[in-house]
């Protein structure tokens, strides 16, 4: 009797514990600020599949029988060594891969801006303060399903005046590296919606000026700053291509530009390079000729 408890415990444990899992990076090594994808596949079904990064959870999509994949990313800030991306099923951890985040040569700017932007009053510091609460619930405020389709687009279709994570001396002072990427505008030139999701974001900044943020759903959020008018609402879906707002030069800025900026899992990353991973993930969803 005794030997059949101890049998039945073991095969038990067998069962449970031989999963066989495969982990697919796209690459063994990734640079700061950059986006990336992953692909696990299973030899049984699970729930919910999600990979951790950096202390950043990723969830993956079902794109084949069990099979999954999605977007990681290693923010701007991130620093350089060597990482596990470990694949979590229902909560198990099933398969591990090694990768090197790399640095990335950006580039360095240096800007002077109106003593108003280096020097903040009491009062103004508050309200920055408050800003930035509201822009970090908003990064955080991502909808669980996935609300895109197929590949991203330019929110303005120009040129970019200063690129995403470029060192920034602002008035002699180092500052974060650039969060987005400047593309060029005129003040009332319309700005649209890269892919289709919803706006959890609408507000005056005192550094980024008028603001649009958009939820695309699974963690992925942009937004839009210095923007001369807003035309959307929070809450309200917009659809790939749709006008959400004008170019204008609201905030701290030189001249009339759109930042651009994605962030996913909270990290932030370049979004034209975002652009290209979305056209391999939406290869792997299935939706290559899909028009939104
Ligand atoms: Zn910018």
């Amino acid at each position: 009797m005794k030997k059949i408890t101890v049998l039945t415990f073991l095969l038990c444990f067998l069962s449970t514990s031989a999963w066989s899992a495969s982990l697919q990076l796209a690459g063994k090594t990734v640079g700061i600020g950059q986006p990336s994808w992953v692909r696990v596949c299973l030899d049984r079904k699970v729930s919910k599949l999600t990979v951790r990064l950096c202390q950043r959870e990723f969830d993956l999509e079902k794109v084949k029988k069990n099979c999954y994949a999605g977007p990681i990313a290693v923010d701007v800030r991130q620093k350089l060594g060597y990482y596990l991306v470990t694949a979590l099923a229902d909560g198990r951890q099933v398969a591990s891969a090694k990768i090197k985040v790399v640095s990335k040569d950006y580039g360095v700017r240096r800007i002077t801006v109106n003593k108003k932007y280096s020097k903040l009053t009491a009062e103004q510091l508050a309200r920055y303060r408050r800003e930035i609460a509201s822009i970090k619930a908003a990064i955080k405020n991502s909808s669980a399903g996935r609300l895109w389709k197929g590949s991203f687009i330019k929110p303005v279709a120009t040129k970019v005046v200063s690129r995403f994570g470029k060192r920034s001396i602002v008035n002699g002072i180092e500052k974060s590296p650039h969060g987005g990427v400047d593309l060029r505008g005129k003040v009332g030139d319309p700005v649209k919606a890269p892919a289709n999701g919803r706006v959890n974001l609408v507000l005056d900044t005192y550094f980024g000026g008028l603001m649009v943020m958009i939820d695309h759903g699974r963690g992925l959020v942009s937004c839009y700053l210095h923007l001369s008018a807003a035309l959307v609402e929070p809450g309200q879906v917009v659809e790939k291509g749709e006008v959400i707002g004008e170019v204008g030069s609201s905030g701290r800025v030189t001249g009339p530009h759109l930042h651009w900026g994605i962030y996913l899992a909270g990290a932030k990353l370049s979004p034209l390079d975002w652009i290209d991973t979305s056209k391999t993930l939406s290869r792997f969803y299935g939706e290559t000729n899909a028009k939104n």
